[in-house]
């Protein structure tokens, strides 16, 4: 059985000195307000996996009203998602993302990016691909408000 799943995630920036995406801890003037870590990238391919298999989505899983989740690390819910996932026979086919953010510049991340992520749903970096677009400088991504994340996944049960 194959299931399909998309998962879409904004966070906006204000100052800080680090951004977290994929996994990726990367240097920047900014950083995301976010009751977690912000990382968009992990929280749309959370909803993607959960949304392929019709598990609702990553608000009723991390709700961001608990406490337990203030400061959350991202790869640790998405570790807790996954968990559920092998224990109910899944495996993910493959991974296909889109960051869209102004600055920084990620190109030199997404490497690194497609191994975590490849690292964290337990396949390998080649079953992983990570795009990343600017916002053309218009809307709150352009005016770099915001960083955004789209993610598509394949889910496969023998
Ligand atoms: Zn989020």
């Amino acid at each position: 059985m194959i299931r399909i799943g998309i998962g879409h995630d904004t966070h906006r920036l204000e100052a800080g000195d680090t951004l977290t995406i994929g996994g990726v801890s990367i240097p920047h003037e900014k950083g995301f307000v976010a009751h977690s870590d912000g990382d968009v990238l992990l929280h749309a391919l959370i909803d993607a996996v959960v949304g392929a298999l019709g598990w609702g989505d990553i608000g009723e899983w991390f709700p961001d009203t608990d406490p337990q989740h203030k400061g959350a690390d991202s790869k640790q819910l998405t570790s807790e998602v996954m968990r559920k996932v092998q224990t109910e026979g899944w495996v993910v086919g493959n991974i296909d993302a889109i960051i869209f953010a102004q600055q920084p510049k990620l190109s030199i991340y997404k490497e690194e990016m497609e191994q975590q992520l490849a690292k964290l749903t337990s396949i390998e970096p080649g079953q992983v691909n990570v795009k990343a677009k600017t916002g053309e400088k218009v809307g709150p991504v352009g005016r770099e408000e915001a960083i955004s994340a789209q993610v598509a996944v394949l889910m496969v049960r023998e």
